[in-house]
């Protein structure tokens, strides 16, 4: 399974608890997280456009985000504060390490800003027991 991840899709991996825009999309990224689970070595693209988790979104039209300048807005605190960049290659395993040292939660709230599924708190609780666990 090839995929590719915006650079905010990291952190939205991190908490997914099956919520999304449609049934398709929690299905097609169902089948990511669980792919990631079994093998947290898979190679993980960085991209600056819609990626594996768009796939099956209903705001992608034609392959571009119906909301882009603000997923951009998103992408952009992400990328800087876990230091990614498009065509960056790195695993599940080496993003959660990534996530674990650099996105503090103080990060998390400038990065998350503005973003609709902030306040359900899943990316929240998913960040701090990352980030509780040991070495
Ligand atoms: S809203 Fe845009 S960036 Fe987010 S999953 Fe849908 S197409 Fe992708
Ligand atoms: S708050 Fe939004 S952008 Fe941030 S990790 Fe959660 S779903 Fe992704």
């Amino acid at each position: 399974m090839k995929i590719s991840f915006r650079p905010h899709h990291f952190l939205c991996t991190l908490g997914f608890q099956g919520k999304g825009y449609s049934p398709g999309f929690v299905q097609n990224y169902w089948q990511i997280v669980i792919a990631l689970h079994q093998n947290e070595e898979l190679p993980i693209q960085v991209v600056q456009h819609v990626d594996s988790v768009c796939g099956l979104c209903p705001y992608n039209g034609n392959g571009v985000c119906a909301t882009e300048e603000k997923i951009q807005t998103l992408d952009l605190r992400h990328s800087q504060i876990l230091g990614i960049s498009p065509g960056d290659h790195l695993t599940w395993k080496e993003a959660k390490e990534r996530i674990k040292k650099q996105m503090t939660l103080q990060a998390f709230h400038k990065a998350c800003q503005g973003c609709q599924w902030k306040s359900c708190g899943v990316c929240e609780t998913a960040l701090r027991e990352l980030r509780e666990e040991g070495p």
